[in-house]
């Protein structure tokens, strides 16, 4: 099959950036040396640009998770600007797609299934998805946010001011105006670019899949350190409409903490969450079909499967019972009504799930 055309725009700006970083930057430090401000600048403008991705192309724009104040809507503008990943607009209706579509080859534009090279770069190389480059039809939403549509019309100018003109002013008013381009500028740029595509290639080729099969993404927590939270991959594609990618308080999520952060003073607010029930479901379904497909082999395994189901459809139910008596129990507080005998079966009930929780996961490690 004959490949489509090659967007030499694209592979220019990939090459150069990446040729200069490379051996601009070590020439520049072993000659003149680079001073404590610029590595300043260099990290605050890698998690600027790169938490204007997460936290705003993808988890507000792409996927709507929560609600932000026009200020912060303003920053990520510029901080995507900086980044230099295509408008906001753009990014998102490409991300939708790949949500979509994960993984088919014909409609995912970053389909993981046509292999790392692709996933992390090479879709971008080629002119793989013309035909719909100016079909914005799944953000008509978007379209609404005046934030959005300034961004993508003056696209150009403003990458040309957060690329070039902040960091020669920063390196102007510093002394020394190269030093400040080469690691604010150049090499912020390529680091931030490889890290936020490693979410597209390595959270998909990389890690467990503690929630779905389904697809190729991945929970990884490496991978969470290098994309400001993203790593979790697994989760997030199950469950795209929650703001939270690392749903655990140790897990490394930035972007989700910035959100936070900033609903704390009032800039954000209606962060959506995915009931712990579905989440806690899914898990325990998943650890049936792992367990199940590990015994299948086994001579006994019909037996076996039966008490695994078993086992399954108890917990389940109990897990059901205990939710459904928290959200009574909630509910009676919300009015204010007398809620003695409720928070006592709801402590009851979490206990009766919490021990069969316990002989559930006995049961399928002895198979693992
Ligand atoms: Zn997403
Ligand atoms: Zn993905």
């Amino acid at each position: 099959m004959k490949k489509p055309p090659i967007i030499w725009m694209n592979v220019s700006l990939f090459t150069i950036t990446f040729t200069c970083a490379v051996l601009l930057v070590p020439w520049y430090g072993i000659v003149y040396g680079f001073e404590a401000i610029e590595w300043i600048a260099f990290v605050v403008f890698a998690f600027a640009s790169g938490l204007s991705i997460t936290g705003g192309y993808h988890r507000l724009w792409s996927h709507r998770t929560y609600k932000a104040h026009a200020s912060v809507r303003f920053l990520y503008a510029l901080g995507g600007a900086l980044a230099l990943q295509n408008s906001a607009l753009h990014w998102s209706s490409d991300h939708r797609v790949h949500h979509k579509h994960v993984d088919n080859n014909d409609k995912d534009p970053y389909s993981a299934k046509m292999g790392f090279w692709y996933s992390h770069i090479g879709w971008m190389l080629r002119e793989y998805q013309s035909q719909r480059y100016h079909d914005y039809k799944n953000v008509r939403d978007l379209q609404n946010d005046k934030i959005v549509m300034w961004q993508h019309k003056y696209y150009l100018p403003l990458l040309i001011i957060m690329n070039f003109g902040l960091p020669i002013l920063l390196g102007w008013l510093n002394g020394d105006i190269l030093g400040m381009l080469l690691l604010a500028g150049l090499l912020r740029l390529v680091v931030v670019h490889h890290c936020t595509f490693f979410i597209n290639s390595l959270a998909h080729i990389w890690g467990s899949q503690p929630y779905t099969d389904k697809n190729t993404a991945r929970d990884n927590g490496f991978i969470a350190l290098l994309t400001y939270g993203e790593g979790y991959h697994n989760y997030h594609h199950i469950f795209e409409n929650d703001y939270r990618n690392g749903i655990h308080w140790w897990q490394y999520d930035p972007t989700k903490w910035l959100i936070d952060g900033l609903a704390l003073v009032g800039l954000t607010n209606s962060r959506r969450v995915v009931p712990q029930e579905r989440i806690e479901s899914a898990r325990l379904q998943m650890q049936l079909k792992r367990t199940q497909n590990k015994v299948a082999h086994l001579p006994n395994s019909e037996e076996i499967i039966e008490k695994l189901q078993a086992e399954y459809e108890m917990l389940k139910s109990h897990l059901a019972e205990y939710y459904d008596a928290k959200k009574a129990l909630l509910e009676a507080k919300r009015k204010q009504l007398a809620d003695r005998d409720l928070m006592a079966e709801v402590k009851e009930l979490k206990l009766r799930f919490k021990q069969q929780k316990k002989s559930w996961h006995s049961l399928t490690a002895s198979f693992s």
